[in-house]
């Protein structure tokens, strides 16, 4: 095979070429076929190829890719019905990433805060967060070192420990609109905060008069059981953001807020592909299976099914417990040898990923079966008892 010599490092990506997917299958030029619990990183909610979005593509590309942002167009105008339907906010806003999703939500808040905070633009997010790879999300990204990477870092953000309200509350000043939080970090390392901090945060932001804006490319969208990560809390946030599942593998992302913040005037947002019909037909297309509720339950018991699994693949191994929720889990590494786990499972024709270098995340399609499920803990088990030193055989 040649190297990949035009491309632009961005990366190190392991040999071989990725032709082909199909439900928790992916296939590379040589044939080899590999179980897939990483998904395009938690985009694939319905699996590789899936009928659905296959159909929504030729049926909508057949009728109007791109209408121009100047018109409205039928699937748009009913994705936002239908999502908005399945919340607490009022309005969205449809781009194609998650960081321009947040980009927009980052903007909200800063005109907000003109109109309705005399100009506070300040935005508290997290250490750990993850928003994205524009300059602005970056800057709001709490990833360690990101801040120095493209100088000068982008003004107006504050970062405080995830899971802490006490920091939060100690960094509102007058000078913020808006607190910016994951309800369950993904790239930061799947961490859960202690139950009831999104609720303390509601109270917190609604008492502060600021924002509370949240971020669930990740979590959204089924991937941590409700459609939203935030109503397992019942709460309702002011602004969410999603992506990576919306679009089930197609890049679309949106931003959602109550009516009282969509304080965008014509002029200040847009872009060319924002809202385009055959996006959009593919986010109904997602979310009407995502609604089914034959599938929500199947699902869910699928979830519980590789939780337990690799719980008991952890005691088995001697590691330290796993984390997360619905299909957003990681098994906690006593060694940092969460690389070499990755590789001796990529050998053995399995896909997972390192967030850390003690953790192996798994994010499998929500259409994932039991079975699947079974083989990925089979794999992993092999795995880990070839690379952990002591570790038993086969859990
Ligand atoms: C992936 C991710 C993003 C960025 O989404 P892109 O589509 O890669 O721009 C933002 N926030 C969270 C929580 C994510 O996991």
């Amino acid at each position: 095979m040649n190297p990949p010599d035009a491309l632009m490092t961005v990366t190190e990506r392991p040999p071989g070429v990725m032709v082909r997917g199909e439900g928790s299958w992916l296939w590379d030029e040589a044939g080899r076929r590999y179980l897939d619990f990483v998904q395009g990183w938690a985009v694939n909610a319905l699996g590789h190829a899936p009928p659905e979005i296959q159909n929504a593509l030729a049926a909508q590309s057949g009728l109007l890719l791109t209408p121009s942002p100047a018109f409205h167009n039928r699937p748009q105008i009913e994705l936002a019905r239908a999502l908005t339907a399945q919340c607490s906010l009022d309005r969205a806003f449809f781009t194609s990433t998650g960081a321009e999703a947040n980009e927009g939500a980052i903007k909200l808040a800063r005109k907000w805060g003109q109109r309705q905070r005399g100009g506070a633009f300040e935005i508290v997010t997290t250490h750990g967060g993850f928003h994205g790879r524009t300059l602005a999300t970056m800057a709001a990204t709490g990833k360690p070192g990101w801040d120095a990477i493209f100088p000068p870092a982008m003004p107006g953000f504050r970062k405080v420990p995830f899971g802490d309200v006490g920091a939060v509350a100690k960094a509102i000043g007058d000078e913020t609109a808006a607190v910016l939080v994951e309800p369950i970090q993904g790239e930061g390392g799947v961490v859960v905060p202690a139950e009831g901090y999104l609720r303390d945060l509601r109270d917190l932001t609604a008492r502060r008069g600021v924002l509370l804006m949240l971020d669930e490319v990740q979590t959204g969208m089924g991937r941590t059981g409700p459609l939203f990560a935030h109503q397992a809390d019942g709460i309702e946030p002011d602004v969410m953001t999603l992506g990576k599942g919306i679009g089930g593998g197609v890049p679309l992302a949106a931003l959602l807020a109550k009516e009282a913040v969509c304080c965008f005037e014509p002029g200040d947002q847009g872009g060319t592909y924002a809202g385009n019909p055959l996006m959009a037909a593919v986010g109904l297309a997602v979310l009407e299976r995502l609604l089914d509720p034959a599938f929500v339950a199947a699902r869910l018991q699928v979830a519980v099914r590789l939780a337990a699994g690799l719980d008991r693949i952890s005691r088995t191994h001697g590691c330290l417990g796993i984390r997360g929720r619905g299909f957003l889990l990681a098994l906690r590494l006593a060694t940092p040898a969460s690389g070499d786990v990755v590789r001796a499972c990529f050998e053995r024709g399995g896909l997972v990923n390192a967030p850390r270098p003690d953790l192996i995340r798994l994010m499998p399609a929500l259409t994932v079966t039991a079975s699947e499920v079974d083989q990925m803990l089979e794999l992993l088990s092999d795995a880990l008892a070839e690379v952990l030193p002591g570790s038993r055989t086969r859990g």
